[in-house]
């Protein structure tokens, strides 16, 4: 049996986690939370491998592959020669198998210490992870005197010069994990037992399923269920949804019958899928929210980057940075269309250029919309306290801003296309089905935030033809997020006025 402390990790989610990794791998799905998730993991720990000083990575690929058997005698070796910081240090005991982010030499054997890209030490899954590799380590003779967990520092600011010592948080976990280790041998029998029966286990979704992250089995753990089920409901918590699913209440279908009344939009969901109805069109509230805007009229929309290790002076770690807006405009009522943008450079830091330029572009005052506002009210405070000379400016715009969001949100539109969620991204195929132009999926290059998020950082490192193309894609992306606004409030006045 070979069994990595992933595997065993996996277990404490679910059991039945281990056994698909093994019998059906190729059914995982790995989503961009997951990814990101992952991405994170890596920048982390190869930073923090320098927390301690001078340290050794064993970390070996042979033919492209991690090469564990080579990774095991460096680590001897390494141990032999008295190193004080191993880091991927790796160990093997009857198959069982794990990789020490850092091994650290102390007076009488070695520390743990486990790194993690989250700013939250207080999630239990660490502590089994780091039970697990206490367990493996001791069972192939080392004597662990220590074990603790790095996370990274929400409250930390970058001065400039990076300090690790100050980015990395690390908390003793000692008594926990002695206390976990009670379960490892048994577990680990489990799933030996577990592993060797090639039928599946016989264990239904639950609330584990989204605890801690979602499971990638998910999708293949769910295609018994009927289409749309309880889990597309709109904002519900998982917990009921599950509640809801032990009941036998799981269709749309069942959820009608029950007469239940699970709150207006949702019950609107549940008769909209199930009944051709078309459009649901409240056109009292709807003028009303329209009454509520004035000329001139501004859609605004940003991406940002989220550094995890900070890259400019005065920020923190997972700190949303502002890199680049869409602005359409239209001056008067019936007036022309209009449109401005900002893009940073990539590898400065474009927050003060960009505040600059939404000062230019927005006047004080004006009426602007943002789709789900809180976003881009969040982001301009932030400029404010950053830039106290656009303060009053900035803060005039981000009390300005109004929500295209809430006419969806509070139920005044709905048709069944719609489903579960009200991002612009489910709204606008919804309400224009066969325009090209507004699909997302027609752009190049960059077709959603996390795209966007992931290429701006890359730009100063390709060619200047490849930069040119980048850039092109970002700004056609963030101008079909405002135009996609100005679509769905040209469609709500239509409405109203019909
Ligand atoms: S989706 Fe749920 S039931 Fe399926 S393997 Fe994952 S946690 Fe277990």
């Amino acid at each position: 049996m070979f069994f990595s402390k992933s595997k065993y990790c996996g277990l404490w989610q679910c059991p039945k986690i281990a056994w698909l990794k093994k019998y059906k791998p190729e059914e995982y799905v790995i989503d961009d939370g997951t990814k990101s998730r992952m991405d994170n993991g890596n920048i982390v720990g190869d930073l923090a491998m320098q927390l301690f000083g001078d340290y050794n990575e064993v970390t070996t690929y042979t033919n492209n592959k991690i090469d564990i058997s080579k990774m095991i005698k460096k680590t001897k070796q390494y141990m032999l020669d008295g190193r004080d910081n191993i880091c991927e240090a790796s160990f093997n005991y009857n198959g069982l198998y794990c990789a020490v982010d850092i091994l650290r030499k102390q007076d009488n054997g070695y520390a743990i210490y486990e790194v993690k890209s989250s700013t939250h030490e207080d999630n239990y899954v660490y502590i089994v992870d780091v039970a697990y590799q206490k367990y493996v380590l001791e069972h192939c003779g080392v004597k662990v005197t220590g074990t603790y967990l790095v996370n990274i520092n929400s409250d930390y600011i970058f001065d400039g010069t990076l300090k690790l010592n100050e980015l990395f948080k690390i908390t003793n976990v000692w008594k926990f994990v002695v206390d976990e280790q009670k379960e490892v041998e048994e577990k680990i029998k489990m799933a030996e037992k577990l592993l060797e029966d090639k039928n599946e286990p016989n264990i239904d979704i639950s609330c584990s399923c989204n605890s801690p992250y979602k499971c990638g089995f998910w999708k293949y753990c769910t295609k018994h269920l009927p289409k749309p089920s309880v889990f597309d409901l709109y904002r519900l918590n998982f917990s009921k949804k599950i509640e809801y699913y032990d009941r036998g209440i799981i269709s749309f279908d069942d959820l009608e019958k029950t007469g239940w009344f699970l709150g207006d939009i949702r019950n609107r969901q549940i008769e909209y899928a199930l009944h051709d109805k078309g459009v649901y069109v409240d056109k009292d509230n709807i003028k009303k929210f329209l009454d509520t805007l004035s000329y001139p009229l501004y859609f605004l929309d940003f991406e940002t980057q989220q550094p995890i290790i900070p890259l400019y002076k005065g920020t923190r770690p997972y700190q949303q940075i502002p890199f680049q807006y869409s602005l359409h405009y239209i001056e008067t009522k019936g007036g022309e269309l209009k449109h401005k943008e900002f893009l940073g450079i990539s590898g400065e830091d474009p927050r003060r250029s960009l505040a600059e330029a939404l000062c230019n572009d927005i006047p004080a005052g004006a009426c602007v919309l943002a789709y789900n506002k809180s976003f881009e009210c969040g982001r301009i405070g932030e400029l404010a306290e950053t830039f106290p000379d656009l303060q009053k400016h900035l803060y005039s715009i981000e009390f300005s801003i109004k929500d295209l969001l809430d006419p969806f949100k509070y139920g005044y539109y709905y048709k069944k296309e719609i489903g579960g969620s009200f991002s612009i991204k489910s709204v606008l195929p919804a309400m224009f089905p066969d325009d090209p132009s507004l699909n997302y999926h027609n752009l190049e290059g960059v077709h959603n935030g996390g795209e966007a998020m992931s290429i701006y950082p890359k730009i100063k490192d390709m060619s200047p033809e490849e930069q040119k193309i980048a850039r092109h894609n970002l700004l056609k992306y963030c101008e079909l997020d405002t135009y996609a606004m100005v679509k769905i409030w040209q469609e709500l006045e239509r409405l109203v006025n019909e």
